[in-house]
């Protein structure tokens, strides 16, 4: 896929449409200033409730049922518990590695590298050492042909940290077939519980306990992990792509999302404002980052989060090539 394309002609729109926003305020300078919506002091505290009906439930891979449970406050509410086969009913998985160093963006995935997105074809594997400068990569044959994990054995042994050196110069790609029997169940409260204190979650080496890893769920009951390791995954001199959709298998968690690129299932918002397209752990809205202009909200908080009147406190997903969705949790969740 070509993502990088799609980007210059969205930055385009931004600044027109801020310039235009800028000079149309201006022009208009009556006495009235109450009306200047970006000065508003919106409640961050107004929490609107989960919509189960949102979720992709078609496909039988994802079922959400309503449960008692006990949040990080301490309080006792209600939840959504989110069961799900770990597959996406609304997309296809795949493809990750691309086969040979000749093939085009088609038969691979992408890969999350400083904020970019890039696609997984052959040149990019065929330019991988002197993309990270260094002459100990070379990830194929003298076929072109790209070497690349067959087993499930090989799929699990090459995503430890401790990968041997069997495995180096390897795309590792785990398919589906090694998840049929994985079972995930995510709970995320009905009702958001918005914290003083916001919950950061620990960056690498991070430390702090009782924090989650897990960042939401997408509405096709894929989880929102945390960042692939990124900066492991290479230093061991293996790649472990990413499909056009952002996701990939382990046979621990199943398919999981690293990026929102806009393949999964998303809600249209009526006032134009960017599209719903998950819950974070903690309940509150995680929303793609344009609205239907192409423009970044200004006022996201560290969080990635800020409120408006519709849709209370609400998140906004990161770049996919900043391998992130969210920086925390403002709200209460299920430890
Ligand atoms: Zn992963
Ligand atoms: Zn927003």
């Amino acid at each position: 896929m070509k993502l990088n394309s799609m980007k210059l002609p969205m930055l385009g729109l931004t600044f027109i449409s801020v310039g235009l926003f800028t000079f149309s305020s201006c022009s208009s300078s009556d006495s009235d200033s109450s009306t200047d919506s970006d000065t508003d002091d919106v409640d961050d505290s107004v929490s609107i409730d989960v919509d189960p009906a949102y979720f992709y439930t078609e496909g039988e891979t994802l079922t959400i049922t309503k449960v008692s449970c006990t949040l990080s406050d301490g309080s006792s509410s209600e939840c959504y518990q989110i069961v799900t086969t770990s597959v996406p009913a609304d997309h296809t998985m795949g493809p990750w590695c691309p086969d040979n160093i000749e093939d085009d963006a088609e038969a691979g995935g992408i890969w999350l590298e400083d904020g970019e997105v890039y696609d997984v074809d052959g040149a990019f594997v065929k330019n991988m050492a002197t993309f990270y400068d260094d002459d100990k990569w070379l990830m194929y044959d003298e076929n072109g042909d790209v070497y690349i994990t067959e087993t499930e054995e090989d799929c699990i042994n090459a995503a430890n940290p401790d990968v041997g050196t069997e495995y180096e110069n390897f795309c590792v790609e785990c398919i589906p077939d090694y998840i049929t029997s994985v079972s995930q169940t995510w709970l995320i409260p009905v009702t958001p519980v918005y914290q003083s204190t916001a919950t950061y979650f620990n960056s690498a080496g991070g430390a702090q306990s009782n924090v989650p890893t897990t960042r939401g769920v997408a509405l096709n009951g894929i989880e929102f992990s945390a960042p692939a390791p990124t900066s492991n995954i290479l230093s061991a001199y293996t790649l472990a792509p990413f499909d056009d959709a952002g996701g990939h298998i382990n046979v621990h968690q199943g398919y999981h999302y690293h990026a929102a690129t806009g393949y999964s299932t998303s809600v249209d918002q009526e006032d134009g404002h960017a599209a719903l397209i998950g819950y974070a752990l903690d309940g509150y809205g995680i929303y793609e980052l344009l609205d239907v202009d192409g423009n970044t909200p200004t006022d996201l908080d560290d969080l990635l989060g800020h409120s408006d009147d519709t849709r209370g406190y609400h998140y906004h997903v990161d770049e996919a090539g900043n391998n992130n969705f969210i920086n925390g949790l403002r709200g209460a969740y299920v430890l």
